[in-house]
């Protein structure tokens, strides 16, 4: 039995774990982009449901990870041909902690659930994956004067959010916006606006973007 249900919403697919262990969603969008890989453990069936659809890993361009919580960033090297993109704040921090990065050590009734986290900090110690940052492929949108047109047109842009984690984004694409566990998440209230968080939501509002959460409301 597999862990994630599949929804396909025009050229969008949507995996939503269904059950098993804390793993964010995982969205393929534009044909050879995915946004977060999940837990470590499911991505291999990510993969294959993939394959299955006759979406090949090596067509996979990119991966988007909104940030390096164990529940999102997966197994990269499934995707050999893909760049791998974080915020250069997480890339930084887990330069410095990857343990606490990837979040290995939280436990949750006593168990140590990040551990599979392990699997990715393996990765690229092996050299096997590369962080590359986000702005290589997308502009920050902070100043207010752009409007969703020239940000989409040039292939998206990202908030920096902070909040659940040092270098957590919303990524603005051409399908909507990818939030990871920036917003409606217990851990990052964007009710205490900073000015980034102001910005955000407005950007949000003004657009009527639709919203694409890294878990549904009833998981953190
Ligand atoms: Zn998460």
């Amino acid at each position: 039995m597999g862990v994630f249900s599949v929804e396909e919403r025009a050229e969008m697919l949507t995996f939503s774990p269904q059950g098993g262990d804390l793993c964010s969603k995982v969205y393929l969008v534009e044909g050879d982009t995915l946004v977060d890989l999940g837990n470590p453990k499911y991505t291999g069936e990510i993969h294959d449901l993939l394959v299955g659809r006759g979406i090949y890993p090596k067509t996979i361009r990119r991966i988007f990870l909104t940030h390096l919580h164990f529940d999102h960033v997966g197994d990269p090297s499934l995707f050999p041909r893909a760049q791998v993109f974080a915020a250069k704040e997480s890339i930084d921090s887990y330069a410095k902690h990857p343990g606490k990065e990837v979040w290995l050590s939280y436990a949750r009734n006593g168990t140590g659930e990040g551990a599979s986290g392990q699997v990715f900090i393996d990765r690229m110690n092996g050299g096997k994956v590369r962080l590359l940052p986000l702005e290589d492929a997308l502009p920050e949108i902070t100043g207010g004067n752009r409007t969703l047109k020239d940000i989409t047109s040039n292939g998206g842009g990202y908030f920096l959010m902070k909040g659940h984690s040092p270098g957590s984004v919303a990524l603005m694409l051409r399908e909507g916006i990818f939030v990871g566990d920036c917003y409606g998440h217990r851990k990052a209230p964007t009710a205490t606006a900073d000015s980034r968080k102001k910005r955000f939501i407005e950007f949000i509002r003004n657009y009527r973007l639709d919203v694409f959460k890294g878990h549904d409301d009833h998981e953190n």
